[in-house]
């Protein structure tokens, strides 16, 4: 049976520019596993906040799935809190787009606080089932204390989230159990789908003939690629570098950042320069995600050094090009990282803890392992995470159309 799914997304484009401060994981998640439920034949309408006046209102994504912008609020980026007074409105907005163009949705699935609690209005107005995944938990961050805090308003709207949504959909056991011991949510009621990666894109090419085409020399190459914000623990990767001998014959590349990120940017920067690591340290920007398998594929390794991840799709990203990963015991990284085979998990971003393993992968580095390293991570493709989430909506649908 065909499901129509109204997708909730008020903050994060899909089509937003990857790896700014607000958009990263998350949006690449809405916008692949999208694709793949119109692929697999259901009905998707991706709701966001109109956030540039160039978009047009309804965007094809692929077969059966749309984008539709709705107005809330300034038509430009606002920062994420700023969003919360124009929810209503965008509650309203969605409301009279389905009325206007006389449609009906099976189930409803948010993304985020901020969607969640729009969700919950449409759950109660339309009298279909809500399922939410948080992507990251307000409560965890502030438990790490790195970064700023986040307010009591998104804690409490996480809470009533968990407590009256049909389903939580958790990316891995440890967000799980962060749900049940920040949240008090039940074990039940949270079922654990991991992200997946989009193989087509995520291929190895050549090694020298990606660092060619980058104009890249022959040097040991590490990879950082995400948003630039202190969580990432970039600081510490900088700090891992000194430790490698032959420091001054590896290259570090970091990826990400874009105006919203100066300050980190510049924190980063000036510690490169205490740290006398400056040379070989490029602070490369955005990068399109269409351009980054060259990227991986260039690198010996690419670093994790995350102080938190909700899950971290760049690491079956940099798997998927063949490239080892170093990463921290965060997130999804350890049910993905095969330890010794096809990078290591270190227990936190000490420094000379994640140096020791790169070096260990630098000294390694052969091209035989490339084809393994790719296929520890097939598994991972959307086709099969989007098989496993319809089953989820079918299941909270059934036990929804029971209560009736
Ligand atoms: N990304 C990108 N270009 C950049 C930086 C990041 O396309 O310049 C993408 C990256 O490929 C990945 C996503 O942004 O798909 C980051 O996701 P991840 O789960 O690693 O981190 P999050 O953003 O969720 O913290």
């Amino acid at each position: 049976m065909q499901l129509k799914i109204a997708m909730l997304s008020v903050h994060s484009c899909p089509l937003g520019k990857l790896g700014g401060e607000n958009t990263g994981g998350m949006s690449v998640y809405i916008r692949e596993l999208c694709r793949e439920l119109g692929r697999q034949g259901h009905l998707v309408d991706i709701y966001t906040r109109a956030h540039e006046p160039i978009h047009d209102q309804i965007v094809e994504l692929g077969k059966n799935a749309r984008l539709i912008h709705l107005r809330a609020g300034r038509e430009e980026e606002i920062e994420k809190l700023a969003i919360y007074p124009h929810l209503a409105e965008f509650a309203c907005e969605v409301e009279n787009f389905r009325k206007h163009n006389g449609l009906h949705y099976d189930l409803i699935h948010s993304h985020y606080w901020l969607s969640g609690w729009i969700g919950k209005w449409m759950q109660r107005w339309w009298d279909i089932p809500h399922i939410t995944m948080l992507h990251t938990l307000g409560a965890v961050k502030n438990a790490i204390g790195i970064g700023m805090n986040e307010p009591d308003l998104r804690i409490n709207s996480e809470k009533a989230l968990v407590r009256d949504c049909n389903r939580i959909i958790a990316p891995t056991e440890r967000e799980k159990e962060y749900l049940i011991h920040y949240y008090d949510a039940s074990p039940k009621a949270i079922t654990v789908i991991p992200c997946g990666v989009n193989l087509e894109l995520f291929r190895s090419l050549e090694k020298e003939i990606a660092r060619n085409y980058l104009g890249l020399d022959g040097k040991g190459i590490i990879l950082f690629v995400g948003r630039i914000v202190p969580l990432k623990g970039i600081d510490r990767l900088l700090m891992a570098m000194p430790y490698l001998e032959n420091g001054q014959r590896l290259k570090l590349l970091v990826i990400g950042g874009d105006e919203y990120c100066r300050d980190e940017m510049k924190r980063l920067r000036s510690l490169a320069q205490s740290l006398q690591i400056h040379d070989s340290v490029s602070f490369l920007g955005l990068v399109k995600h269409e351009d980054l398998p060259y990227f991986y594929s260039a690198a010996d390794l690419c670093v994790l050094p995350s102080y938190y991840e909700s899950f971290g799709l760049v690491a079956l990203e940099s798997l998927a090009c063949g490239t080892p990963v170093v990463a921290t015991k965060v997130g999804g990284l350890e049910s993905v990282i095969r330890q010794g085979e096809t990078g290591y998990v270190v227990l936190d971003n000490t420094p000379f803890r994640l140096a020791n393993k790169m070096a260990l992968l630098l000294s390694m580095s052969n091209k035989e392992a490339i084809s393994s390293i790719r296929a520890s991570v097939t598994k991972f493709s959307w086709s099969r995470i989007a098989e496993a989430i319809v089953n989820e909506y079918r299941a909270v649908l059934s036990s929804h159309s029971a209560k009736i």
